[in-house]
């Protein structure tokens, strides 16, 4: 089986993205850059905004970081986003979710200007995307679409199921496996016999948030499985997906760490450079 590594692809096209950032440095008299809004204390939420403000750096952007207290008002908040969308500094923003209870997620994100919007999670930026003329992918998906790529997985013609439909992996996921033109099936939580559908897929990816939920007997042999799931358990991390089953099966498939991880932000340095890049 092939161990497909996000960690070394993510390495190759953050190479990409520091050599364009450097020429659109010289260019433009500024680094493109990347705003990051967090309210409150989340400690895991803190580790990924920290990671992203580190990913800006190695890359050669600038990086913004709005850390607001847990009971800022929204008001407030959505004040915040537009002030950083008149920034002309920040080419991409995004909020860190969760968001403490009191704030609505949705109106939160309807402030984020979708010529801005890194995480590609504006309604305007998905209808684009549905539309089949992406401004932005979504980071997750998009980094899936990466890997596959680059070992040379066939898509076009492939059957392909996608396990979960959330609007940030799963059904963005989909969309971009029909513009690869594989014939795209989504399961999930109330879909009947699963394991039938998923036997019969060339590639699987696995976006259900369930950890060691799936193993070889859910798929077809010589497959193709990407996981997407990512969980802290008392033994260290893991996926949907119970990895090591599928040694001697599948034709090859994601660890979890060091998988789709590591590609994610890859994807949001990605599409804030092209942000940057659009806005001239
Ligand atoms: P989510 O919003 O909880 O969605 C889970 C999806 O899985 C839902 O559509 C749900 O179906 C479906 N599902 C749940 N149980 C199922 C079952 N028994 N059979 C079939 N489908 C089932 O999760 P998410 O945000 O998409 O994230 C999924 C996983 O990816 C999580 O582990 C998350 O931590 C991880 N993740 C990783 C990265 C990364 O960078 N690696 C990024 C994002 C997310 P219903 O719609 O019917 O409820």
């Amino acid at each position: 089986m092939i161990v497909m590594s996000g960690t070394k692809v993510a390495a190759k096209i953050r190479k990409q993205i520091a050599h364009e950032a450097a020429e659109f440095s010289n260019r433009r008299g500024r680094a493109p850059g990347l705003a990051v809004v967090i309210v409150g204390d989340d400690p895991a939420s803190h580790v990924y905004v920290k990671n992203k403000i580190k990913a800006c750096d190695e890359v050669g952007f600038r990086s913004f970081h709005h850390h607001l207290p847990t009971d800022t008002a929204e008001t407030k908040v959505i004040e915040r986003i537009h002030n950083l969308t008149d920034d002309p500094n920040v080419d991409g923003m995004l909020v860190q979710l969760p968001l403490p209870k009191h704030l609505s997620s949705e109106r939160i994100l309807a402030a984020i200007s979708p010529l801005k919007d890194a995480d590609a999670l504006t309604i305007e930026n998905q209808g684009l995307l549905f539309a089949g003329r992406p401004r932005v992918k979504p980071c997750t998906p998009a980094g899936v679409i990466e890997i596959l790529k680059h070992y040379d997985v066939p898509i076009a013609g492939q059957n392909a199921v996608v396990v979960g439909r959330s609007a940030i992996v799963g059904r963005p996921m989909a969309q971009l496996l029909l513009m690869e033109d594989a014939t795209v099936t989504v399961v999930h939580s109330k879909t009947r016999d699963m394991r039938a559908i998923t036997q019969s897929a060339d590639i699987v990816v696995v976006a259900a948030g369930k950890p060691r939920f799936l193993g070889a007997d859910d798929f077809k042999k010589d497959s193709v499985i990407v996981d997407v799931g990512i969980h802290r358990l008392f033994d260290g991390l893991c996926g949907d997906v119970r990895f090591e089953e599928l040694r001697a099966f599948a034709r090859a498939a994601t660890p979890v760490p060091g998988g789709v991880g590591p590609m994610t932000i890859t994807m949001l340095l990605q599409n804030t450079l092209q942000l940057a890049k659009l806005r001239g």
